[in-house]
């Protein structure tokens, strides 16, 4: 068996075991923080899980920026505490602006904001994970949000 054989096994099977979460569906991400080691954490998480896109911005007026040309993008994943323009005004932006308001966002808080998650899913997020979050709570919280968890 070539070692080429063996790596298209392993593909197959890592499918397999990852459960093909979200079944090839075409699914797009925006990615918005400040931090660049943080953008690629989820980043990863999200490509690991089956996202098909990940584009990232790193403030909210970054994000609106990168919107305009990000074509369909089916959930923001959005720090909170950002320079120019922190998560939750960006999140306002969002829900004001008519080609924007119907896509998902979770905020993504550190300890410390927990208390303001309310503050946020008032003004329309959908869903929250907090810093320091593992691979498995990122996964569940994105399932949640596109509402195909099991
Ligand atoms: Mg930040």
């Amino acid at each position: 068996m070539g070692s080429d054989a063996l790596n298209v096994g392993n593909l197959d099977s890592l499918e397999k075991s990852l459960g093909a979460v979200f079944e090839r569906k075409d699914l797009r991400f925006l990615v918005v923080d400040d931090s660049g080691t943080m953008r690629r954490i989820i980043a990863k998480c999200l490509k690991d899980i089956g996202a098909d896109t990940v584009i990232e911005a790193a403030d909210g007026i970054d994000g609106l920026v990168k919107l305009k040309t990000a074509g369909k993008i089916d959930v923001i994943l959005t720090d909170w505490n950002m320079p120019n323009m922190n998560g939750l005004d960006f999140l306002k932006k969002l829900k004001a602006d008519a080609a924007y308001k119907d896509i998902p966002v979770i905020m993504v808080t550190t300890e410390a904001e927990k208390s303001s998650v309310l503050e946020a899913i008032k003004a329309g997020a959908k869903n929250y994970v907090a810093k320091p979050f593992t691979a498995d709570v990122l996964k569940s919280r994105v399932e949640q949000t596109l509402g195909i968890s099991k």
